[in-house]
């Protein structure tokens, strides 16, 4: 079975997310940690928690993935926002024990000038102070267009920085469909070349989760703006393939489409009719 589901918001906690999750047909789910800009979290109820995973299990939920607040930047010039994002990201890393065994994406990172060697080993040097031999979240690297000074918009910058990890079991990569199309990789035209390059220069064994989006610029356009799917420039049809692609179908995918409910339940629903 296919297992997809969408961004959802986090303000209701654990429960009210699996109950969205069910509602739409979706069989697994995204949520921002806090506040997608930063600030503080808010409290794990553990009774929450506890009637969620209750829902999950009955409801065919698992493989939840978390997503970092998109600010953070572990490879700012800033010392004091390259603190803030370790110490963010290591919270964070807690509150996952309640839910132990998904994943926790975030995005590397801009290196704002300093070269993408030095946001290479700033990145790498954060997940290795946050990162413990105990834990039970995979840590991903999301895959990013390359806009200003982005990392990780090359497959290669992304092995870079899971070489340099120790704790390399804990760390995957989240590879996102707009992304990697305004990056330049052609995931409509050359589906099997862009998949056989991310397992030549990362392996595939890393690749944890898929977001899929459409994206409103054409290739190469390092711009990330997400369509709907259908609407952009990859199209429902790559879309379908990418789904559907003997190293990808077993997957978890996530939609981070400009939609409300209604608007996701849609596109699971045309996931689930075209996967075969
Ligand atoms: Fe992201
Ligand atoms: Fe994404
Ligand atoms: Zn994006």
């Amino acid at each position: 079975m296919l297992t997809i589901g969408c961004h959802l918001s986090s303000s209701k906690g654990y429960l009210a997310m699996g109950k969205a999750a069910a509602q739409i047909n979706a069989n697994t789910f995204q949520f921002f940690t806090r506040n997608p800009r930063g600030g503080n979290a808010k409290a794990i109820v553990p009774s929450d928690v506890e009637q969620y995973l209750a829902f999950a299990a009955e409801h065919g939920i698992d493989r939840i993935l978390a997503h970092a607040p998109y600010t953070l930047n572990a490879c700012s010039a800033d010392e004091k926002l390259r603190d803030f994002a370790c110490r963010t990201m290591a919270d964070d890393l807690q509150r996952m024990e309640y839910t132990p065994g998904n994943c926790y994406n975030f995005h590397p990172g801009s290196h704002v000038g300093q070269g993408l060697e030095a946001g290479i080993a700033y990145i790498s040097g954060m997940l290795n102070e946050i990162l413990r031999p105990e834990q039970r979240t995979t840590v991903l690297l999301e895959t990013m267009v390359g806009k200003g000074s982005e990392v990780g918009s090359r497959f290669e910058e992304l092995r870079e920085i899971l070489d340099r990890v120790t704790l390399t079991d804990h760390m995957g990569v989240c590879l996102d469909t707009c992304h990697v199309w305004d990056g330049g990789y052609d995931i409509v035209r050359q589906l099997d070349e862009v998949v056989a390059e991310f397992d030549r220069v990362i392996g595939l064994s890393r690749l944890k989760a898929i977001h899929l989006n459409d994206s409103l610029n054409p290739l190469g356009a390092r711009k990330d703006r997400h369509a709907k799917i259908g609407e952009g420039h990859i199209g429902k049809e790559a879309l379908i393939r990418v789904v559907n692609h003997p190293a990808l179908r077993e997957l978890p995918f996530y939609l981070e489409t400009p939609n409300e409910l209604d608007g996701y339940a849609a596109e699971i629903a045309l996931m689930r009719e075209n996967y075969r």
